[in-house]
């Protein structure tokens, strides 16, 4: 055997994972198709509760610390709200990345970018992985290879997903951030169905983005221009636009067979309602890694345990997000009034992202009224695909 464990994808996901192993002895190799440093379409935003599942420093690579949101409704007129503590740091993906698998090289993983992963197998205790430049074999594979990724659709642990969509592009400033964006986001709220539009800033740039229910996507070019215009940023800078999608996991759905796991967005752990991926998968490595540690020292035949501690660590508070993504955007006025208007509101927006509370915990301040969110829910879901278009047209304009 060549490896203990080979992991697919140095993304947030797949270099945690592989830093965690090898810093416990094991021998790992981790795959990645691009030559490093690389980009990634990302708002390239790491949340306080994102970086709280980390046991490494992320300051090297974090060049802004936000602590105020400037939001809009539908591009309306804006209001503003400051945290005295922060909410969310700012960093780029292509520094990100390289750092994280730096970290994994540095804790003992081997790194080989630029392979891609052409095939994997995984058979009843030794996995296969092939390569341009040859075979590997290992006991355990984790695919951390994004959305789509090939180890989660060769082994059979590929989750049946629902698709955001994201948009973005960066906006060089000449000198550094204007004073108004030095430690402020800005959050457009209630024009996009399933998402939102951003404007994050970072050391030298704005990047301004928008994401959407997938079939939204035709939309997604013309509101971006909108959100530029909006902040007065030049729409005609917005070079290279970017997109990708998002996945959802849908509850229930695969993501352990055998001796082979996906984590990250290869497992669709993408928070619905904040389009936050890199909070799940830093937490979704960590509980992989518990996982794998236990599969290699044969307290468990099978990886299986990954997916019922992702079932019972991640999943409620994603289908409580949908649920809450679900509501808000079958009637956003109302969430955008109160957080205009509820200093209450907005402290609990700041303990959710921070991670002092959860979306279940949430939920469950509502209380008896528990089933008016439901049945809410149902009638949003049923409406999310039936959107007229008069009214995504209308969702256009200011
Ligand atoms: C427009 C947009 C904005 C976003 N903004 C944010 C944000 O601000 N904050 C946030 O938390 N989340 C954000 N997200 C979500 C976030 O980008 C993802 O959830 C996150 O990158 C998931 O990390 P990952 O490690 O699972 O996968 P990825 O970061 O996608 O990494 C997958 C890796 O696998 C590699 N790979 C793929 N196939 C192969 C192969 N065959 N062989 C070898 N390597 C392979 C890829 O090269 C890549 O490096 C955004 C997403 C979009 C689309």
């Amino acid at each position: 055997m060549d490896y203990d464990v080979i992991v697919v994808g140095a993304g947030p996901a797949g270099s945690t994972l592989a830093r965690l192993l090898a810093g416990q002895g094991v021998r790992v190799l981790l795959l990645d198709r691009a030559r490093f440093p690389r980009d990634k379409p990302c708002g390239g935003t790491v949340t306080v509760r994102a970086a709280s599942h980390l046991d490494i420093d992320l300051a090297p690579v974090v060049e802004r610390t936000i602590f105020a949101g400037r939001f809009t409704y539908r591009l309306g007129k804006a209001f503003r709200h400051r945290s005295d503590q922060p909410l969310t740091f700012m960093t780029q993906r292509h520094r990100l990345d390289l750092f994280l698998a730096e970290q994994a090289a540095a804790a003992g993983a081997q790194f080989h970018d630029g392979e891609p992963v052409r095939a994997a197998e995984a058979a009843e205790r030794t996995v296969t992985v092939r390569t341009d430049k040859g075979h590997y074999t290992a006991r355990a594979l984790a695919g951390a290879d994004g959305a789509n990724g090939i180890v989660g659709q060769s082994t059979g642990a590929a989750p049946r997903v629902d698709l955001l969509v994201g948009l973005e592009r960066n906006v060089p400033l000449e000198e550094t951030v204007e004073h108004r964006w030095e430690d402020t986001v800005a959050l457009d709220l209630g024009a996009l169905p399933g998402g939102y539009g951003w404007v994050f800033p970072k050391g030298n740039h704005l990047n301004v983005g928008v994401g959407a229910w997938r079939h939204f996507a035709p939309h997604l070019r013309r509101r971006l221009a909108d959100l530029c215009q909006r902040y007065r940023l030049p729409s005609d800078r917005l070079s290279e636009l970017r997109g990708h999608h998002l996945p959802l996991r849908r509850p229930g759905s695969p993501i352990a067979r055998g001796p082979a796991v996906t984590l990250g967005d290869a497992a669709g752990l993408v928070d619905p309602l904040s389009g936050e991926g890199i909070h799940t998968a830093f937490l979704s490595a960590r509980l992989a890694a518990e996982a794998i540690m236990r599969y290699l020292e044969e307290q468990t035949a099978d990886l299986s345990s990954y997916q019922a501690a992702v079932d019972r660590e991640i999943m409620p508070e994603l289908i409580a997000s949908r649920k809450l993504q679900d509501t808000f955007h079958y009637a956003p006025y109302p969430y955008a009034f109160v957080l205009q208007y509820s200093d209450r509101f907005w402290r609990l927006f700041c303990r959710l992202i921070r991670g002092e509370t959860t979306y279940v915990g949430l939920l469950r301040m509502v209380g008896p009224l528990g089933w008016l969110v439901d049945g809410w829910d149902i009638v949003a879901r049923r409406s999310r695909y039936s959107l007229p278009a008069e009214k995504l047209r209308k969702g256009l304009k200011r």
